[in-house]
């Protein structure tokens, strides 16, 4: 299983929306397997400890929901850091993409409520209710 159908027709029609705008998005990375996940969790804990606040143990991360998708920008600017903010793509994602029902999961004001660090690349499907239909 990779992305469900309605997040892919989405992000396809997003990502259509966005060249036209001189925005060309990729994706970083998409489905995970439970097992995939635990396998980044385990790294992600022997490098940086059980406080690392950028991985999720497996059974919670929203990539095995097979909505979320991680961007990036054509050219691999800044991939998986928050120097992504500054590219044109992820100003265009956050001025656009509420439109095509998606939205980003990880803010700097979710930290608090979230643990997890902001994350301008990572952005999850919510279908119509998120896009206003
Ligand atoms: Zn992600």
């Amino acid at each position: 299983m990779y992305l469900r159908a309605e997040a892919l027709n989405a992000f396809l029609a997003m990502a259509q929306a966005a060249r036209k705008d001189g925005a060309e998005l990729r994706i970083v990375s998409s489905y995970r397997s439970g097992s995939y996940q635990e396998g980044l969790y385990e790294r992600a804990v022997r490098r940086d400890g059980l406080s690392q606040r950028y991985s999720a143990p497996p059974g919670h991360s929203e990539h095995q929901l097979g909505t979320t998708v991680d961007l990036s920008d054509a050219r691999g600017t800044s991939v998986l850091e928050e120097g992504f903010a500054r590219t044109f793509e992820s100003r265009w994602l956050e001025q656009n993409a509420e439109r095509f029902g998606f939205r980003r999961s990880y803010r700097d004001d979710t930290v608090a409520r979230t643990g997890y660090v902001t994350e301008p690349w990572h952005w999850r499907y919510h279908g119509a209710v998120a896009a206003g239909k």
